[in-house]
């Protein structure tokens, strides 16, 4: 029987052990070796990441490392290099796109590409090639899994089928038996919770899963997620209302030296500093900003724990991307802040809001007559200017005021579940990538 299925439209593509891959790529040492990547050096800490070679006898991701040191007694552990990750992305994101366009970066690994037609129907051969363009361009070490599909839901599916190495295409006539034997928390988007809710429901495997209307699955969801779930399941793609950003900003809590009035203020305008360029990297500008400050919660019996004392206060302004802009706003909410707060702040946060594009911007009129736009290029294009002087110098080489470095170390740098860093946001000269940080225990 031949398959009349149209060419799929999704290209997923989802690096295999990433972190633990790109050590190995970098340190021909780590090669063939079980390798565990870990955030903290301590045996305490779990492994964000392991080698194949680790997966193979029996070390999952997550397992702490002391756990995994018991089951491999020679695995090495080495400590994350975020900085070099991020770098190492960006290249491949470059190589990629030397093949076929990207249409969506998922996480510091996985990315996805849609097909036009003609792409589609070569979409196994299209596969081979990236594999080749990564393989030329980098090392053996750092393989990915490739899936192809109707829908992006699908083609995911389908690069997590056949790891490490692995290329499948899949079609929606190819289902429910081409995954009758997938486990139901194996696909993306359904967590444990969802799990036990379906069971409940009585759908427990996947052909069960695939027999759900739309708004069974509506119901089953409690959202129009489930719909839109069983349509990508079955080849149509969801639309869903892009997320917006919503605001740019940062939180400290404070370590005891920081909670004097300086103190509090410096930390204030770093971390207002380091929001304000990562709007700057996108086309957005802000009108709101909100400084808030808040006590450290006192117990006063051990049953009972008083609430934390919390000041909040907020300025608006004309849409805005500048330092001068910001800095002029946060100035004003400080000083309020010294006048009227009576509590030593314990953790400080700083946040731009109302975000809209440039080209959305229409109420500026006003302030385009009274003169005010060009005063405003000018402090723009002077952040700017000054934003490329810190990437290329380090964080430290010019700030607007004192700088002392902000308790918790860099604003911004740890890669967070859905924000990849940006080499920026790592300040000051970064390692080597051959600098591998080997654990010490
Ligand atoms: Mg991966």
């Amino acid at each position: 029987m031949t398959d009349t299925s149209p060419p799929p439209e999704r290209l997923y593509l989802d690096f295999d052990s990433f972190f633990a891959s790109a050590e190995q790529h970098f340190n021909p040492v780590l090669r063939s070796k079980p390798v565990g990547v870990i955030a903290l050096d301590s045996p305490h800490t779990g492994c964000i990441a392991v080698s194949r070679e680790a997966k193979l006898l029996g070390v999952k991701n997550n397992m702490p490392a002391r756990e995994a040191r018991h089951i491999i007694p020679d695995m090495t552990f080495v400590v994350a290099r975020p900085d070099v990750y991020v770098r190492l992305h960006k290249r491949i994101l470059a190589v990629i796109e030397t093949v076929v366009p990207i249409q969506h970066v998922r996480s510091i690994d996985e990315v996805v590409c849609a097909l036009l037609p003609s792409e589609g129907r070569q979409a196994l051969a299209l596969a081979a090639q990236i594999k080749t363009a990564l393989l030329d361009a980098f090392s053996s070490m750092l393989t990915c899994s490739i899936g192809l599909g109707p829908t992006e839901l699908l083609a995911k599916v389908a690069a997590e089928r056949h790891k490490p190495n692995g290329t499948l295409l899949l079609n929606a006539s190819m289902l429910p038996d081409a995954l009758h034997d997938l486990k139901l928390g194996k696909l993306p988007g359904i967590g444990a919770g969802m799990v036990t809710r379906l069971e409940a429901a009585g759908v427990s495997d996947f052909a069960a899963l695939w027999a759900l209307a739309p708004k069974q699955a509506r119901a089953l969801w409690g959202n129009v997620e489930g719909e839109r779930f069983i349509q990508e399941l079955h080849g149509t793609h969801a639309t869903r209302a892009q997320t917006r950003k919503r605001m740019f900003g940062h939180s400290r809590v404070l370590p005891r030296e920081w909670r004097t009035p300086d103190k509090v203020e410096d930390c204030a305008r770093q971390l207002l500093a380091g929001a304000a360029r990562r709007l700057r990297r996108t086309d957005l500008r802000a009108s709101k900003l909100t400084l808030s400050l808040r006590s450290q919660r006192l117990r006063s019996t051990p049953a009972k724990s008083t609430e934390a004392q919390r000041w909040h206060w907020e300025a608006h302004f004309q849409p805005s991307r500048d330092d001068r802009s910001f800095a002029r706003a946060l100035s004003e909410g400080l000083a309020q802040a010294r006048a009227q707060i009576r509590f030593a702040p314990h953790a400080v946060s700083v946040m731009l809001h109302g975000l809209d594009a440039e080209d959305a911007l229409t109420g500026d009129l006003f302030a385009t007559m009274s003169g005010d736009a060009g005063e405003r290029d000018r402090w723009e294009n002077l952040s700017n200017v000054m934003d490329t002087l810190r990437a290329r110098f380090g964080g430290k080489a010019l700030s607007l005021g004192a700088h002392d470095d902000v308790p918790g170390g860099y604003v911004g740098g740890k890669i967070a579940f859905g924000r990849i860093p940006e080499a920026d946001d790592f300040k000051g000269p970064t390692g080597e990538d051959t600098d591998t940080h080997f654990a010490s225990f």
